[in-house]
């Protein structure tokens, strides 16, 4: 195991995420709790590396993921990525574009279905 990452990280895990611009699976994927095993907190950061468009992480916690951003290594700095020649410094799930309402529905947090990018949303854009 690499040793710059602790105890509480699992490399190649497996995570829901994939990549925001092109919907790859996701590289040398990591995920790190940190509300612990034994805790009753649902929290986790999870990143993947796509190969042709850099890392990209987000934070669970207790309910899938609202964004996911690209950042320049795993619990590093946020970055931006060009997508169709616009810069985007996240991408809001279709989590994050349900009713209020349903977001309070004790759904998995792991939940595939959530965690893809909702390509209806432009607002999160930087012009
Ligand atoms: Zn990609």
């Amino acid at each position: 195991m690499d040793g710059k990452f602790g105890s509480r990280d699992r490399v190649q895990a497996s995570t829901p995420m994939r990549c925001p611009v092109c919907d790859r699976e996701l590289e040398d994927t990591l995920v790190r709790d940190i509300g612990g095993v034994t805790a009753n907190l649902f929290w986790q950061v999870h990143a993947g590396r796509c190969p042709e468009h850099g890392w990209f992480q987000t934070e669970v916690i207790s309910r899938p993921p609202r964004e996911i951003f690209p950042v320049n290594k795993p619990f590093g700095a946020a970055r931006r990525v060009v997508v169709d020649g616009r810069e985007v410094f996240s991408f809001p799930t279709v989590w994050d574009s349900l009713p209020r309402e349903q977001q309070r529905a004790r759904v998995d947090p792991l939940d595939a279905r959530y965690w893809q990018i909702d390509r209806s949303r432009g607002e999160h854009e930087v012009y």
